[in-house]
């Protein structure tokens, strides 16, 4: 199974990516986790994108699809992946379709989230809270911004694959359980399909 969700920041997408890595067996490929990790570790890259993250824009194109070229190239992959984070433009969907016609996989299927604004940015503030502030992006201006960024430059992605009539899109906004449920009918027609 190779996926991709979608959805906007706060709409619990790394959760709902963790269950299904144990459903399916794959690995989640999570580029927000990738770039935290290079902070962390202060690697070029980590420098890089540390102040970019704290303003809840993004990271240049270039930089993100190295790092998903890089980590698509690792064996671990070989069952299947699930994208969380990744593509968040269309030269990054763009960069995808050419990198997996080079590597000889296909998508089964893009899983759209799809939310409420203002729920959305109570839950990230939330989460900041919960967290006691762990995430530098997680406060309500930065929440403010990683929306506006998404309705500018991701939401459009959906778009591309839509035009593909590869887009499955979902009500992000029940429990946990219901999303889940909810994205497993969805990979169900797409796999049929
Ligand atoms: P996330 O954990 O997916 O919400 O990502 C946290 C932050 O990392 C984002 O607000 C961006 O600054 C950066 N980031 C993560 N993935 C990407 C991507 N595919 N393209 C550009 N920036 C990204």
């Amino acid at each position: 199974m190779r996926l991709i969700l979608l959805g906007p920041p706060g709409a619990g997408k790394g959760t709902q990516a963790q269950r299904l890595v144990a459903r399916y067996d794959i690995v989640q490929l999570s580029t927000g986790d990738m770039l935290r990790a290079a902070v962390a570790a202060g690697t070029p890259v980590g420098k890089r994108a540390q102040e970019i993250m704290a303003r809840g824009d993004l990271v240049p194109d270039d930089v993100m699809v190295e790092i998903i070229a890089d980590r698509l190239g690792q064996p671990d992959v070989a069952n299947g992946f699930i994208l969380d984070g990744f593509p968040r433009t269309v030269a990054q969907a763009e960069a995808l379709d050419e990198l997996l016609e080079k590597l000889g996989l296909n998508l089964d299927a893009v899983v759209e989230m799809a939310v409420d604004e203002e729920e959305l940015i109570a839950r990230i503030v939330n989460r900041a809270k919960e967290t006691g502030g762990a995430r530098a992006d997680d406060n309500e201006a930065t929440a403010r911004r990683r929306f506006a960024v998404y309705t500018e430059q991701t939401a459009p992605v959906s778009g591309y694959y839509e035009g593909k009539g590869m887009l499955s899109t979902v009500d992000g906004m029940g429990t946990m359980d219901e999303v889940a449920a909810a994205i497993e009918g969805a990979l169900t027609e797409a796999t049929a399909a």
